[in-house]
């Protein structure tokens, strides 16, 4: 339960696709982790995701999202330690959003990097909407809402907490060293991502993959030339990746990796991980389903969050009202 000595901890992962195995390792293994610690604030950002079209398109997004609320409880984040909530079931999101909008320079938004990526990856004829300008915004008003202390996010993420910080002045950001950058196993210079994942077969490990497939995808995934772990020579981008996500899962070194594999034929490095990741997804999985089958049971847990977490967000975005002069 919540006691009132704990940092806060402020996070969530935006519902534009399927949960993978970096999201876990870099994201929600680390909240699971931190929650006697830390005073968890968890969501899944439905209202960021309006900000990608083609995530939307033609997909349900409510049953995308409680797909992940579930996963997030699967993977070991329990519902009574935590706030976990869905954003758009809080409003109090939307209305600081547009307070922080409107205190937002669209100079800075213009620097996104995101902004500048997701922009020309998004369909430009049909035109890119504004909200992925502003997405900042929003993340700064989620991050207020709660005075956060601390956001923690991946790499990807670090450039718009940063701006957060900038907008608001308030918080840090808390980055696992290692494993906060899982590549995509079908080309190990991108970045694993769920948006990625809905285009190119073989590229991630999804949560809720067949075990099979996910062992697949991982003996296919993208070495080198070369039959064997080298250590002394380098090691391909593809083969560091697949270590680090081992070494992840494992709670396990470099060091201790270098002992096991150096020397060793990349099928014997690519089954060790297949079968972590295969273990890891049949455990989440199976509490997956018992989560989700229980209709009646989710509808409370998501009740349940978001009035723990309205609780708070109301007398923060009476203050912003205030601050503002909309309210006396
Ligand atoms: P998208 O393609 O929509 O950007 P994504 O997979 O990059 O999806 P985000 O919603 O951007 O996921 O991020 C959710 C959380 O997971 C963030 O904390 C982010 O930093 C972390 N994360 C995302 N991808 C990875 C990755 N490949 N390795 C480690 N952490 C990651
Ligand atoms: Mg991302």
């Amino acid at each position: 339960m919540t006691s009132p000595g704990r940092k806060r901890v402020l996070s969530g992962i935006t519902a534009t696709g399927r949960l993978h195995i970096g999201n876990y390792i870099g994201a929600i293994s680390l909240w699971a982790e931190n929650q006697d610690t830390y005073e968890n604030f968890l969501f899944v950002a439905d209202l960021h995701a309006l900000t990608i079209p083609e995530a939307v398109a033609g997909t349900s997004l409510r049953a995308r999202v409680e797909e992940i609320f579930a996963l997030y409880i699967a993977c070991g984040i329990d519902p009574e330690q935590s706030t976990l909530f869905v954003q758009s079931d809080v409003h109090e999101h939307a209305e600081l959003g547009w307070l922080m909008t409107c205190a937002t320079p669209v100079s800075w938004l213009e620097r996104s990097t995101q902004f500048k990526t997701k922009g020309k990856i998004a369909d430009v004829d049909a035109g890119v909407g504004a909200g992925l300008l502003c997405y900042p915004a929003l993340q700064a008003a989620d991050i207020l809402l709660y005075n956060a202390d601390y956001v923690p996010v991946g790499e990807d993420q670090q450039q718009h907490v940063e701006m957060s910080r900038d907008i608001a002045r308030r918080f840090n950001a808390l980055i696992r060293k290692s494993g906060s950058r899982i590549m995509g196993l079908d080309d190990p210079t991108a970045k694993m991502s769920k948006s990625l994942a809905e285009r190119q077969a073989g590229h991630a490990v999804a949560l809720l993959d067949p075990p099979d497939q996910a062992r697949r995808a991982i003996m296919r995934a993208v070495t080198d030339s070369r039959p064997a772990v080298d250590f002394g020579a380098g090691l391909a981008l593809g083969v560091d990746n697949l270590l680090t996500i081992l070494e992840c899962l494992t709670g396990t070194t470099r060091a201790q990796s270098q002992e096991r594999f150096d020397g060793a034929r990349y099928g014997a490095l690519k089954t060790a991980v297949a079968d972590v990741a295969v273990d890891l997804l049949t455990d989440i999985q199976g509490r997956y389903h018992e989560i989700v089958d229980d209709r009646a049971q989710l509808a409370k847990l998501l009740a349940h969050g978001a009035d723990r977490a309205r609780s708070i967000a109301a007398g923060k975005l009476a203050q912003a009202y205030r601050a503002c002069g909309l309210r006396s």
